[in-house]
């Protein structure tokens, strides 16, 4: 287990690594895995960052737990343990309710062929067209195309299929359409190849295990710890400063917000001003409200769907999807199986947010704010659980402010950065030799996967870094 605080620390480390993040996480296994002194540093209670989990009366409610591509067993296979990866399984029921369309699919190539040709009327052609234009999407082809560009070239004036396309990865990383093609194919392509994943046994669970295998492989992990400072000398990296006490370290790698990291922990001369300009700029991605119903015990809920995307708004829009008063929604519901061991129920409804919304509102207002959202979504949830309000005997709202609380994401963001975060990541290294940054950035390192697999690429990139002195 991770102890809370900095007592019996060593004197320095190969690396400090700010956050349990999956990133953070994935990054401290590796660089331990490769023989190197390791120390993780979180300011929550928990491990896991955004992967989070929290438990009230007898439920146990999953924040992050909604889906992520068949690539992350590989990846927990490899960077994790065989048990880990061997428990994740595929969500079947994947299901869309809006004024468009409505129907339940696998989410995986060959369904959404089928739907696309059969529902929509898409000639096939069209339809193999646009899943090998997404799977040949290469980042560094540096194509300027947008989302929106790309799906008229393939679907000119479909906006019933554009939305098909797009509502699920906009829940599942911010995008909109005006973004790059890019960070829309390779997450689409990712999912494609086989469907939506989860983890059987919840969030507590993969967290605990993964706690575990850090144990073994010698990281020292702690929580309640805050780092305030990244120290350096000579423009290099040689400790961080962390509730209070200089903890040396040649390197660091950053799981904190990027641009947290990069403008509000180094010392002003630690930067030069072409690159602080360059930080200034890069855009934090939207925020996520989510709402908690816990079932009674002995209550059940008869199937509908495993992630149910639902929406009154007559054309997708993603604006409209992080508006205040929500007009779409995801619902997740955890059925007993999902938790062996657990009888309950839970449902989690998530929608994208936006932080000015919520941010200075009166206590009095923003529990008002709360409360309203709530209701909002049991009359939503009503159309597919009629008696929902009967059933539960827990609900509670999470709001931006919530996920910045907690996770200490500028405006809460739930995806990290945009795009250009990604470059600026890239950088860091060259400009601060020691310092690296791995977490959600340029909306495709972000999601668990995106996380974890960033996590390895930043270890090897560190581990370069002590064995060889470059970058
Ligand atoms: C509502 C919601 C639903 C989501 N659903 C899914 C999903 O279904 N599937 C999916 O794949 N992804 C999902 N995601 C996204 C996914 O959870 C994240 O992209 C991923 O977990 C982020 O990992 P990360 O490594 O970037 O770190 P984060 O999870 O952002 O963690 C960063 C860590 O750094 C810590 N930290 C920050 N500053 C400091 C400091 N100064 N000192 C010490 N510690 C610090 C934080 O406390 C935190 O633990 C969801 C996100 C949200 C918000």
């Amino acid at each position: 287990m991770a102890q809370r605080g900095l007592k019996d620390i060593k004197g320095e480390y190969d690396c400090v690594v700010i956050g349990a993040g999956l990133g953070g996480m994935t990054c401290a296994n590796s660089l331990a895995r490769s023989d190197k002194s390791v120390l993780l540093l979180e300011h929550h209670i928990h491990l896991g960052g955004l992967a989070a989990w929290f438990k009230r009366k007898k439920h146990i409610f999953d924040v992050a737990l909604h889906g992520f591509p068949v690539g992350m067993i590989k990846t927990c296979r490899k960077y994790w343990s065989k048990d880990i990866a061997g428990r994740i399984v595929q969500l079947k029921g994947i299901r869309f309710d809006n004024p468009q369309f409505s129907f339940e699919t696998t989410y995986d190539r060959d369904d959404f062929t089928q739907k696309l040709v059969n529902h929509f009327g898409i000639e096939p052609e069209r339809v193999e067209g646009f899943f090998d234009a997404t799977r040949k999407m290469n980042f560094y082809d540096g194509d300027t195309k947008t989302t929106r560009e790309l799906f008229e070239e393939h679907f000119p004036g479909r906006s019933d299929v554009h939305r098909l396309l797009m509502e699920p990865i906009t829940y599942a990383n911010g995008s909109t359409l005006d973004e790059p093609a890019i960070s829309y194919g390779i997450v689409f392509s990712n999912f494609m190849s086989k469907g939506v994943y989860t983890f059987v046994g919840g969030t507590d669970l993969i967290i605990s295990l993964m706690e575990k295998e850090l144990e073994k492989n010698g990281v020292d992990a702690r929580t309640k710890v805050l780092v305030e400072k990244i120290a350096t000398e000579n423009g290099k990296v040689t400790g961080v400063v962390a509730n209070g006490q200089l903890i040396k370290t040649r390197s660091v790698v950053s799981n904190a917000n990027l641009v947290t990291t990069v403008l509000g922990m180094l010392d002003n001369g630690a930067l030069s001003q072409a690159f602080r300009k360059k930080a200034q700029k890069v855009r934090i991605n939207n925020s996520s409200c989510q709402v908690y119903m816990g079932i009674k015990e002995g209550e059940k809920i008869d199937y509908i769907g495993d992630l149910l995307f639902t929406s009154t708004a007559s054309e997708f829009d993603a604006e409209m999807l992080k508006a205040k008063d929500p007009t779409s929604m995801t619902f997740s519901v955890y059925y007993p199986a999902s938790r062996p061991g657990h009888d309950r129920y839970t449902i989690v409804a998530s929608m994208n947010a936006d932080y000015e919304d919520w941010k200075d509102l009166p206590e009095e207002q923003y529990k008002a704010d709360k409360e309203k959202l709530i209701e909002t979504v049991l009359d939503r949830l009503e159309k597919y659980i009629p008696d929902i309000r009967n059933k539960t005997d827990h609900l509670e709202a999470a709001t931006p402010l919530t996920f910045e609380r907690y996770t200490r994401h500028i405006g809460g963001s739930s995806f990290g950065t945009k795009f250009e975060g990604l470059e600026l990541a890239a950088d860091l290294p060259k400009e601060v030799p020691g310092l690296f940054f791995t977490g959600s950035v340029g909306i495709i390192m972000s999601g668990w996967l995106g996380a974890a697999n960033y996590g390895v690429i930043v270890a090897n990139n560190a581990d370069r870094y002590l064995e060889t002195g470059k970058i």
